[in-house]
């Protein structure tokens, strides 16, 4: 067992600092303060967090933390701590540790008894669901799925019992794929795609997953896809097969894999489906 009293003892302290995820207001004064009064800065980008340092006219020196160094960067931030240092950490947007790098010189801070100190702040995940007008109280945070479609499918096909509100990122390039697998993996669903978080551009697209996938190649940016929980989905056995494939081909999911979803949403074969398909089409 280990206790941490943070503001109890004089001892060093990593502290985890939240940044803006894009409108560079969103700081909290006691994110500042820490970042102006730490010896030291781990960030990702030293680019990005430069840019944040210069507006604020935070002068501490900041030195490189990614995923590919973070074996050697941690010890050099053990180092610093051993020495008595107190050191921050930050990552280009948002919270440390969340789909950003940081969770592993945290846990050996830890494991060594140093004070590991979050100073909270914005979150694109939270942000996106609190507007996403689906429910909020119970959510599972997911992050990024596999970037390999044959994995994201089991991954989703994992969740997709979940009842809860689930929060996703994804790249831009990779939200057509990625909702395609979602709509023929969990179903239509009501989802909220959260773009450009407190940024000029910001927007919320709130609708079924079928309604959303063909405006997609209009949209840039940086996105968080809020997607509801399977309790609510729609009850397919009440809605015309035919209709519910050529919905999914609307969608822009070629004809056999729509055939074959809707076949496996009412639990028939999939030739069965295509039988059915082809007679109502003639
Ligand atoms: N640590 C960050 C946090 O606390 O939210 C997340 C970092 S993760 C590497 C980056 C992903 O977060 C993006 O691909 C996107 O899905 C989401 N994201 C970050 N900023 C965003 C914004 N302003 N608007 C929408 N999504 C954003």
């Amino acid at each position: 067992m280990i206790r941490q009293k943070s503001f109890q003892t004089n001892s060093p302290k990593l502290y985890l600092v939240a940044t803006p995820i894009g409108n560079l207001a969103d700081i909290t004064y006691r994110a500042i303060d820490t970042l102006k009064n730490v010896d030291v800065c781990f960030a990702e980008d030293t680019r990005v967090t430069r840019v944040l340092f210069d507006h604020y006219n935070i002068t501490t020196r900041l030195e490189c933390y990614q995923e590919y160094n973070k074996e050697s960067q941690a010890q050099n931030i053990l180092k610093y701590l051993r020495d008595g240092l107190n050191v921050a950490q930050v990552s280009d947007a948002g919270m440390p540790i969340i789909s950003d790098p940081g969770y592993y010189v945290a846990k050996l801070a830890m494991e060594e008894g140093f004070d590991v100190v979050p100073i909270p702040g914005a979150n694109a995940g939270l942000t996106a669901l609190i507007s996403s007008g689906l429910w909020p109280t119970n959510f599972t945070f997911y992050g990024f799925l596999d970037s390999k479609t044959t994995k994201r499918k089991k991954e989703l096909e994992s969740i997709k019992n979940h009842k809860e509100t689930m929060i996703f990122y994804e790249a831009p390039h990779r939200i057509s794929e990625t909702l395609t697998d979602m709509l023929e993996v969990l179903g239509d669903r009501n989802i909220c795609l959260a773009r450009e978080l407190t940024k000029k551009f910001e927007e919320f697209i709130r609708g079924k997953i079928s309604e959303i996938i063909p405006i997609l190649p209009e949209l840039k940016g940086e996105m968080v896809v809020i997607v509801e929980g399977s309790k609510a989905i729609e009850d397919y056995s009440s809605i015309d097969p035919i209709k519910q494939v050529d919905d999914l081909i609307m969608a822009g999911m070629l004809k056999n894999e729509a055939i074959k979803t809707v076949a496996k949403r009412i639990g028939i074969s999939k030739q069965d489906m295509y039988k059915n398909y082809l007679e109502n089409k003639q």
